[in-house]
């Protein structure tokens, strides 16, 4: 008679709560995400500038698949800094 039944209101208005409520929950998960981002960066920088010690020292949290790059200082190329090796030349500082 009019073209809708009480179904489809329900089905409408179940509908439209789904949608605010998906929007909702991704602002939340956002908000966390910046969040965690934030202490992260804060906590990665305690005072400032690190030193170059704990720069090339690979920390537990980069252990996972990252691995860390140390500059030679003699023939600039970059080498891995667990099993770094050495290129050869007089004064390199590395092992081989
Ligand atoms: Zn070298």
């Amino acid at each position: 008679m009019f073209g809708f039944s009480l179904s489809k209101l329900l089905f409408t208005a179940v509908a439209i709560a789904l949608v605010i409520y998906g929007f909702r929950w991704i602002g939340q998960m956002q908000q966390r995400n910046d969040q965690r981002f934030k202490q992260r960066k804060t906590a990665r920088k305690p005072g400032g500038a690190a030193t170059s010690a704990q720069r090339n020292a690979p920390s537990a949290a980069d252990a996972g698949d990252v691995e860390t790059m140390i500059e030679c200082k003699i023939c600039g190329s970059y080498v891995a800094a667990s099993g770094a090796r050495s290129c050869g030349r007089d004064n390199c500082p590395y092992p081989g």
